[in-house]
């Protein structure tokens, strides 16, 4: 066995970084190649199909048949002059990833052989066999059929010769089996709530876009170390392994210079990222060894998710062309920082103008303040189900554990506003403000920069934080789908500007200036929602003892933290907004509580198999090496000098019996918990049997594994190390 690590080693020395062609030196010359954006769609559709689509895409109107019949042409003159044999339906369902089938374009022909053939009808809509994605319980096996459904405000792209549409995905009674679909519907409410708070400020406004800029975190895995670790492959965590002497702790992993290998790798995945039209901008080393980052240009929020999903599937299949596995996982290594996926998130409006960048004058500053208050208090409203939004089993492992905010919520907004909040706090009053008064504050409201230069400063710590045009997001896990959490954020905010609005329109009913008007409900969310403002150190226990003292929620439980999607207030928002009914919402939380389930059960599987019959014969073994010593020792040395000797063996073959008698105690108890929680019938019960009963032993049998690591011969331990995982390469 230890033969087949230091083989595994010894792969990873000989690699040499694999050459990379790019397309073209200047990106610009290729970008977007391989996807039918709109300048391919005017060259291969006639004027009314381009039309069609760009209605579709613009003001989300429908395309009859007879349109998409147009459009399924032009696309598949363009995907087979661009060598795709084949076509997908590409979707979004409710487990880690996307997924397609692929379909040859190819139909019989009149009197033998095949002819390339694609229509509006197999454009718009397919009916995949389903039965086997999550579903919650909506779909009964005698219904299982679902469907999908063209989405025309993403464009279609080619990978590996198969043209991907990108689609919604819906169970035939209408119910949502995916996250696209009501990414969408939040995206639209949104949308719809912001363009009426807009018009108090411009009445040129007409539509409102949600942006998303995902940053991806992501460990590299050399792929031969990666197959020595069964635990990696099949839960994509280390649930064993002893902490190298030397980690993060010299900081000098972080903005590092990218090692060679990972460097062609990267280079390789932006030529691919590229030809596929998605805007990669940055790349760096993150803190922990072996750890990584991209991040794209941001877009528009439906658009940036579909090509976050596409880029983690790329990133897969390029890092296999480099000999690396890529690990999505929130916490792969214990001990070191884990990986999450930061949303970043903002409002624009067809008129060209950030509703989260301060503007140039009182009146667009009033806008700008309007947008950060209302949506602070829908996070101080809704902290619950944000929270549900980004909680699993893997995630689980990171918040909270000084690397990532923890399970409490709450805005982080710099000193420039807070000022600015703390001002329009004291200056306004319930009673017609005097013209002097009016004036005053107009002044101070102008005189928000337009550049917030303290906000450069980055509060790290804090997990919803307003960083100078847009609002960071930064619990979501690495491996999580945006959609989750840019769902709950979206709807939130738009149910928040229409309660802001319904009250400023009561006060201009009875006569209330608008602006007057505005400040006045401004000044009330300020007050109400003043207990989420956090400018300190998230990470500190302090703040863990204020947020209680302010009655922030504080849930560490993830099958606690979920039924959010549960309550009275999550169903009144998401039904008065038309994302989710309550069926889906029952769907969705049934179908979390059972991931989180599975999970556990799964490396609970796993870490009993390994411990038994990799760990404990490994131990067995160098005991047993040990025990021969001491009888060599008694043949050879007299009874006095034989007990100095041996003495120290001794107390090694106790201490390694010790850590074996509890390891194989342990994993039996483990069993048991398991066989326990197996046959409980409801969903959240089991999930809180398998998080209270069962995941308390993974950490125990780990603790007693990782001390055997320590003690047991080098030559004889059978996994790669932690040491060697994260620094060889
Ligand atoms: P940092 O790590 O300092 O936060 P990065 O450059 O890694 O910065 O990531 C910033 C992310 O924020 C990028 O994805 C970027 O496109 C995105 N972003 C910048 N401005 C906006 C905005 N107005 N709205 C949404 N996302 C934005
Ligand atoms: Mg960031």
């Amino acid at each position: 066995m230890a033969h087949f690590r230091f083989k595994a080693l010894q792969k990873v020395i000989e690699r040499q970084p694999v050459k990379v062609v790019r397309e073209d030196s200047l990106t610009s010359n290729y970008y977007g190649i391989n996807v039918f954006d709109r300048p391919k769609m005017k060259k291969y559709l006639s004027k009314d199909a381009y039309k069609a689509v760009c209605e579709a895409i613009d003001l989300g109107r429908a395309i009859d048949r007879k349109m998409a019949d147009q459009v399924a042409q032009g696309m598949k003159a363009w995907a087979t002059e661009n060598g795709a044999t084949h076509y997908t339906h590409w979707f979004h369902p409710l487990t880690d990833g996307t997924a397609e089938k692929h379909d040859a374009f190819i139909v019989h022909e009149e009197g033998g052989g095949v002819v390339e053939a694609f229509s509006g009808k197999v454009l718009s809509q397919q009916e995949p066999d389903a039965s086997s994605f999550p579903s919650g319980g909506i779909r009964q096996t005698f219904e299982a059929r679902g469907y999908t459904a063209w989405d025309a405000s993403s464009p279609a792209f080619i990978v590996d010769g198969t043209l991907c549409i990108p689609t919604v995905f819906i169970s035939y009674t209408g119910e949502a089996l995916d996250y696209k679909t009501p990414l969408l519907k939040s995206i639209q409410a949104v949308d719809k709530a912001a363009t009426a708070v807009c018009q108090y400020f411009d009445k040129n406004v007409t539509k409102v876009n949600a942006n998303l800029g995902w940053e991806q975190e992501y460990f590299l895995i050399d792929e031969a170390l990666f197959a020595a670790r069964p635990d990696l492959i099949l839960t994509g965590r280390t649930l064993m392994g002893h902490a190298s002497s030397k980690d993060q702790q010299l900081d000098d992993h972080y903005f590092g210079s990218i090692p060679t290998r990972v460097y062609s790798y990267m280079e390789d995945l932006e030529n691919e990222a590229y030809k596929l039209g998605i805007p990669l901008k940055t790349r760096h080393n993150e803190v922990a060894p072996n750890q990584f980052e991209a991040a794209p240009i941001y877009e528009e929020a439906n658009l940036a998710n579909d090509h976050n999903q596409l880029l983690m599937d790329i990133m897969k299949k390029v890092a296999r062309r480099h000999n690396f596995r890529v690990l999505f996982h929130e916490k792969p290594f214990s001990g070191i920082n884990g990986s999450g996926k930061h949303n970043n998130w903002s409002l624009t409006t067809d008129t060209g103008v950030n509703l989260y960048s301060p503007g140039k004058n009182p009146k667009s500053n009033l806008q700008f303040l309007t947008f950060v208050i209302n949506a602070m208090k829908a996070v101080y409203d809704h902290q619950d189900l944000l929270r549900a939004s980004i909680v699993s089993a893997s995630n689980a492992h990171r918040l909270g554990a000084h690397e990532a905010p923890p399970a409490i919520l709450s805005v982080f907004l710099g000193t420039e506003i807070s000022k600015m909040l703390d001002l329009m706090e004291e200056a306004v009053v319930d009673r017609k403000m005097t013209p002097d008064e009016k004036t005053a504050l107009k002044l101070n409201i102008g005189r928000i920069p337009e550049i917030i230069l303290d906000n450069t400063d980055r509060n790290r710590t804090s997990p919803f934080a307003f960083t100078g045009n847009r609002f960071e997001f930064r619990a979501a896990g690495s491996s999580a789908n945006c959609a989750s959490s840019l769902i709950v954020l979206n709807t939130a905010v738009a149910a928040q500007l229409d309660s802001f609005k319904a009250e400023v329109d009561a006060l201009i009913e009875k006569d209330v200036k608008k602006d007057e008007a505005i400040f006045q409900v401004l000044k009330k969310l300020i007050i109400n929602s003043k207990p989420i403002r956090f400018d300190g150190d998230g990470y500190s226990d302090d703040w863990v003892a204020e947020a209680q003292k302010r009655g922030l929620t504080n849930i560490n439980s993830v099958p606690e933290a979920l039924t959010a999607y549960l309550s009275k207030q999550t169903k009144q928002l998401f039904t008065s907004q038309e994302v989710f009914s309550e069926k889906e919402l029952e769907a969705r939380t049934e179908v979390e509580h059972e991931k989180f389930t599975m999970k556990v059960q799964i490396e609970a599987r796993v870490l009993g198999d390994l411990a038994i019959n990799h760990i404990v014969p490994t131990a067995v073994q160098y005991q047993t090496t040990l025990l021969e010593n001491v009888k060599n020792l008694k043949e050879v040395f007299d009874a006095d000098e034989f007990e100095t000797l041996a003495h120290a063996r001794k107390e090694l073959i106790r201490e390694i019996g010790g850590h074996i008698s509890s390891i194989k105690a342990k994993v039996r108890e483990m069993v048991e918990a398991r066989k326990v929680a197996n046959v409980i019938e409801d969903s959240f019960d089991k999930a809180k049997a398998y998080d209270n009963t069962v995941r308390p032993y993974l950490d125990d049998i780990r603790y007693h594994i990782d001390k055997l690591e320590l003690t047991v011969d080098n030559e004889l331990w059978p996994l790669p190390k932690y040491r060697e995982l994260l620094f060889v390469r």
